[in-house]
């Protein structure tokens, strides 16, 4: 009988551990991202993509973890094509994009103690796929304007900025911006004029959008890891565009997501961010040649013992049928 990849999840380090106990557990990631990824290569293909299906083809099909003395359990070898599209790679992305975040965070912390974060959330109207692009750029040059409006600017010391584009009800696009500030303390003086209200700030993103509505804006104390969870998101979600029951559906969004993220860079770091990430020599999450295999570096004291899983089609015990999993080669 052959086994098969058990639930993975992250630990605190960014290591992958076996996951014991149900509950926290969204399910079997690999397994889900894997089957995504495969849908998106048979879209590419439909769509006559053929070099970006065949990139994208082998996405994680073979992972080779490292199980150490410790208990831990690491991916160690493994294929990822990087594809911005790809569930399986943003999944990876945005994993390495939270570590790399707590790590500047605590870095910031140690030189600056007193400095204190906000997560502002930036939206635009819902816009059709035709109009994505253009919103996208608009979106982005708004932002800009409004970091550089001086009661915005005078606290300010440095940001962290993610594109989200997500699908909403109707089938519209919701591109909007996840942001991490790092304010002076002097911020939240209210007496002392610094202090930006919820409703000051829609005003101030109104006039920086240059738009005749309202537009929502989310702005809150970011405390804990939670602000570094809530903006380390990666661009798109895969569960937004690869529908299974409509090839149609997933073909059109595929390229109007596609046409939209092209050329664009998806993730900024300025001012105190962008000093700290170069100091700390992160990679580039966006870089091709990114690793998209390790979340942490830490040293292990021993070799470990390897377990490589492939994917191909066998017999899944679980539920009595032949499927495409992820199965133990044996050794
Ligand atoms: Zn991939």
């Amino acid at each position: 009988m052959l086994e098969i990849l058990e639930d993975l999840k992250l630990d605190d380090e960014g290591n992958y551990i076996i996951n014991k106990n149900t509950g926290e557990i969204k399910g079997n990631d690999w397994k889900q991202k894997k089957e995504q990824n495969i849908l998106l290569v048979e879209s590419y293909q439909r769509l006559g993509m053929e070099n970006r299906a065949k990139k994208t083809k082998n996405c994680g099909s073979y992972l080779e973890f490292t199980k150490y003395k410790n208990g831990q359990k690491k991916l160690t070898q493994a294929y990822f094509c990087k594809d911005r599209l790809c569930g399986m790679c943003n999944w990876r992305k945005s994993n390495k994009m939270r570590g790399q975040l707590t790590q500047i965070i605590e870095e910031i912390k140690e030189r600056d103690p007193k400095l204190k974060y906000l997560f502002l959330t930036l939206t635009i109207k819902n816009c059709s796929g035709d109009d994505l692009g253009k919103t996208i750029t608009k979106l982005i040059e708004g932002q800009r304007k409004l970091l550089k409006y001086k009661k915005v600017n005078n606290n300010l010391v440095g940001t962290f900025r993610a594109l989200e584009i997500t699908v909403a009800k109707d089938g519209k696009y919701h591109p909007h911006l996840h942001l991490l500030l790092a304010v002076e303390p002097s911020y939240f003086y209210r007496k002392g004029k610094n202090y930006i209200a919820q409703k000051e700030w829609s005003l101030l993103w109104q006039k920086a959008l240059k738009v005749d509505y309202i537009p929502v804006v989310d702005i809150k104390r970011a405390k804990g890891n939670n602000g570094v969870v809530e903006v380390a998101k990666y661009t798109v979600k895969a569960t937004d565009y690869i529908n299974a029951n409509n090839k149609a559906l997933t073909d059109e969004r595929v390229i109007v997501l596609s046409k939209a993220l092209k050329g664009r860079r998806l993730l900024s770091y300025t001012g105190i961010f962008k000093e700290i990430k170069k100091e700390l020599m992160l990679v580039d999450i966006e870089d091709k040649d990114v690793d998209l295999i390790g979340a942490g570096e830490n040293k292990q004291e021993d070799e470990g013992i390897k377990e490589v899983y492939v994917w191909y089609l066998g017999f899944n015990p679980i539920c009595n049928k032949k499927e495409f999993n992820y199965y133990k080669r044996k050794t």
